[in-house]
């Protein structure tokens, strides 16, 4: 199903579009395992804890400097705006309820593939310091991310960034 969805992608239609994402890493702040839950998030009650000098904050990035890098990597992806909401049949109604309330300056995506090597690329897991999506010269911020079965593609809601 994947490589249908690709390959379909890659035909192009009127909604591909090429964008850029913008990935931070680098040594992993302690406060990231200091979290009780099994998920890896911020804890700005370690920086709190363990103030700086000495344990440097990451400010919310969970990456400490000056160890980060930015990697900028090429998608393609379908890309819809508000007006697709007014547009939606049931099974697009479905999807769109996974997206939060969607803003007229927002984007919402389906995809994404890698520019370069054709692969299906992830777009969850980041945060707001750890990730930003180029558009049409317009810097964006992920919000919610819906995973479709099988993870055929994702779709997600793109906040413009100030
Ligand atoms: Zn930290």
């Amino acid at each position: 199903m994947q490589d249908r969805m690709m390959s379909w992608i890659a035909k192009g239609n009127e909604h591909v579009q090429s964008l850029t994402i913008s990935i931070i890493t680098g040594t992993a702040c302690p406060c990231l395992i200091a979290d009780d839950s099994d998920e890896t998030s911020y804890n700005p009650g370690w920086h709190r804890a363990n103030p700086a000098p000495g344990d440097e904050d990451c400010d919310g990035s969970g990456i400490i400097d000056p160890n980060k890098t930015t990697t900028v990597t090429n998608l393609k992806a379908m890309i819809f705006t508000e007006k697709l909401t007014t547009q939606a049949d049931s099974m697009m109604d479905q999807i769109l309820d996974q997206l939060g309330k969607i803003q007229a300056t927002d984007l919402i995506i389906c995809g994404c593939w890698d520019s370069d090597n054709e692969a299906y690329f992830s777009i969850s897991g980041y945060n707001d310091r750890t990730a930003k999506i180029t558009y049409d010269s317009k810097d964006y911020l992920i919000r919610e991310v819906y995973t479709m079965p099988e993870s055929v593609c994702q779709w997600a809601r793109l906040v413009e960034k100030n």
